[in-house]
């Protein structure tokens, strides 16, 4: 099924960036929201510094009131500056260091533009940073990359931590549950109609991923490996059925999984 972005909603338009690759699925998502009249928009990660895709954000997002980060990975915010430069706004985010201007933004936070509406929830786990992005109009959020579109995500360690993770999931779920969010919009990947199942599915994973290591861990034994070799050959009994490419990021997600469970 091939994901192109389009319209979600009556206030949400996604903006597909050609830099599909094996991380980024069919590319990152550039989201452009704006209240039903309203004149000022907000854009979600703007993606890379690609011309063609920054016109086109550009076009649909016209007056644009402030550009916002789920995270600092540079699929979603090497282009912040430069495109918030260009039309005249600035940048909000976690993390100082990818803001433009003095606002910041953390979990709890209200962004308001024009009568849109945007709850921030803090969901670090994929990366420190991570922010969620809840439209109450539209029972929507915005997930970045701690929920994509197909598939599971990475949780990039040593900047990601598996139990801040755990964690993030269960606020989202939370949500689901209680009926505030039904669909999810990703950073990547097409939309979800199933929130709480996505989201059912994503804690079951995780918990199944950890309990194979658990297993792996036990079979390997406690003795032979250094701690630079254990993650890779957990890696190797773990992820046999994930296509190589991916085992990079996969050693991510183990090495995080590892020191989970040094922890508990
Ligand atoms: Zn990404």
């Amino acid at each position: 099924m091939s994901w192109t972005g389009g319209s979600f909603g009556e206030r949400a338009q996604c903006v597909l960036a050609p830099n599909a690759n094996m991380m980024t699925l069919d590319g990152t998502n550039t989201w452009v929201l704006r209240e039903p009249g309203a004149r000022r928009s907000v854009v979600i990660d703007p993606g890379p510094p690609d011309e063609s895709h920054l016109d086109a954000v550009a076009e649909l997002a016209g007056d644009v009131g402030v550009v916002l980060l789920t995270h600092h990975h540079l699929d979603h915010s090497e282009a912040a500056r430069q495109f918030a430069e260009r039309v005249g706004c600035g940048v909000r985010a976690l993390d100082p260091e990818y803001r433009l201007g003095s606002e910041g933004l953390g979990g709890g936070d209200v962004v308001e533009v024009d009568g849109l509406e945007i709850r921030v929830v803090s969901t670090p786990g994929h990366t420190a940073d991570s922010l969620s992005f809840v439209l109450p109009a539209e029972g929507a959020v915005l997930t970045g990359d701690t929920v994509l579109g197909r598939g599971t995500t990475v949780v990039a360690h040593p900047d990601g931590q598996l139990g801040a993770y755990l964690d993030s999931l269960d606020r989202l779920h939370g949500l689901a549950a209680a009926h505030e969010i039904g669909t999810i919009w990703p950073g990547h990947g097409p939309v979800i109609d199933d929130a709480l199942g996505a989201l059912d599915y994503y804690i079951a994973h995780r918990s199944e991923r950890l309990q194979q290591v658990e297993s792996a861990l036990a079979g390997l034994g406690p003795e032979g490996l250094t701690a630079e070799e254990l993650p890779r050959r957990v890696v190797e009994i773990v992820y046999a059925d994930v296509d190589q490419v991916l085992w990079g990021a996969a050693e991510l997600s183990v090495r995080a999984q590892l020191a989970y469970l040094a922890q508990r």
